[in-house]
């Protein structure tokens, strides 16, 4: 889960990354309020998961909590590369000697934790990678040794961090990482963090990616979550504990096993191309225990999409086998009755899979058609997509 800004410099604060007092607001009276409370200059940033928000017109540096007002009106309602801007952050404002760059990722290529650290922030890191790749260390983090002062003062020695700073800001280095670990995080990134006119660090940005993995252990991370801005079909089927991720097609896709889900997706949107270029809906892997409940709480989902015009339900039959898959869908379409609107193609095969074809041929249920092979039901499903 990415956060905020505003979210991600609350956990900085919380484990002593230096970051400026500030408030979010959704209104422009709210942002004037903010402002002054905090008093003095201030920065009114939109609160948006997507970088280059400078670039944008998205952060504006307001004299007074009238102008604070003025900006946060400019600024609420503002795209940002697809995002609407629903909240700003108004914060105190920091002048500005140097803009640093730094952070610890979770580097899977080399399976290793990774530090970045650059003397030359403030620009994309993307930018600065590909410009003046010398001018940005990676140094890898022994994820048993960790990072501490040390350590912290060998990376930014590495990023050609100024001598004056470099201690004060390993001090930062060291809660910053301190926030990785403690939080389960796979990102954690400053940029800019400055150096202001006194010589005291700061972090002007924060961008932090939480490992979604480790949430049983971080119950208060739920809090973080953006309730409103999550798609109401993924909510839901994250509540029943499925699999799903909406896709902007028509055939609704069941499997089990995330390969078969792939790969399914991949042949229906190949026979879509035969008729009118439907597509596939949404992945959703119902994995191996495909009960009765299971099915119809994925069937429940993707019936709920009003895109979705015809559904493919591809099943191999492993440990569970294709009867119990089978009494699955027929118990399923009965937990449903009236919901159960749209076509079913079923392709069964694997264990057990003579049976499991009897039992939906015994049900005869009108809206199921069984074909055999994965093409021919990929095509099936394409087709009444297509007709609906
Ligand atoms: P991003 O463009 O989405 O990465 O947003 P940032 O939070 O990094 O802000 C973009 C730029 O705005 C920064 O690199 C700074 O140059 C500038 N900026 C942000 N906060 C302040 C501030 O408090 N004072 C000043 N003078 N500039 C700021
Ligand atoms: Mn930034």
């Amino acid at each position: 889960m990415d956060l905020y800004e505003y979210q991600a410099k609350d956990l900085f604060a919380a484990h002593g990354v230096p970051v400026l007092p500030g408030a979010v607001a959704s209104t422009p009276e709210e942002a004037q309020a903010a402002a002054e409370k905090i008093g003095g200059q201030v920065v009114v940033k939109s609160q948006v998961k997507a970088g280059g928000r400078g670039k944008a017109g998205g952060v504006k540096l307001a004299e007074s909590a009238a102008e604070a007002k003025e900006k946060a009106e400019a600024i609420l309602g503002l795209d940002i590369k697809g995002h609407i801007t629903r909240r700003v952050l108004v914060t105190a404002a920091s002048d500005i000697s140097e803009e640093y760059y730094f952070s610890f990722l979770l580097d899977r290529a080399n399976r290793t934790f990774l530090a970045m650290a650059s003397a030359e922030g403030g620009v994309e890191i993307e930018q600065l990678a590909v410009e003046r790749p010398d001018a940005l260390a990676r140094v890898a983090i022994d994820p048993i040794e960790g990072v501490d002062k040390a350590k912290a003062l060998d990376i930014l020695t590495r990023g050609k961090f100024p001598e004056e700073v470099k201690d004060e800001a390993a001090d930062v280095v060291v809660k910053l990482w301190e926030t990785f670990v403690a939080e389960d995080a796979t990102l954690v990134e400053i940029n800019p963090l400055v150096r202001d006119p006194q010589d005291k660090i700061v972090a002007l940005d924060g961008k932090v990616t939480l490992d979604g993995n480790a949430d049983f252990r971080h119950p208060a991370h739920e809090e973080l979550v953006d309730k409103a801005a999550e798609d109401p079909l993924e909510a839901k089927a994250k509540a029943k504990d499925l699999n799903y991720v909406k896709l902007d097609g028509q055939v609704g896709i069941i499997g089990n096993g995330a390969g078969l889900v792939m790969s399914t997706l991949d042949v229906v949107a190949y026979a879509g191309e035969n008729h009118g270029g439907v597509k596939p809906a949404n992945f959703l892997d119902i994995g191996g225990g495909a009960s009765a409940e299971v099915m119809a709480a994925g069937l429940d989902v993707i019936l709920g999409d009003s895109d979705v015009t015809s559904v493919f339900v591809n099943v191999f039959g492993g440990i569970t086998a294709c009867d119990a898959v089978a009494s699955g869908i027929v118990e399923a379409l009965k937990i449903l009755g009236d919901d159960a609107t749209k076509p079913l193609v079923v392709r069964l095969d694997g264990n057990n899979v003579e049976e499991g074809r009897r039992i939906l041929n015994e049900a005869n249920h009108p809206l199921v058609t069984q074909v055999d092979t994965m093409d021919n039901a990929a095509d099936k499903a394409a087709e009444l997509a297509a007709g609906a």
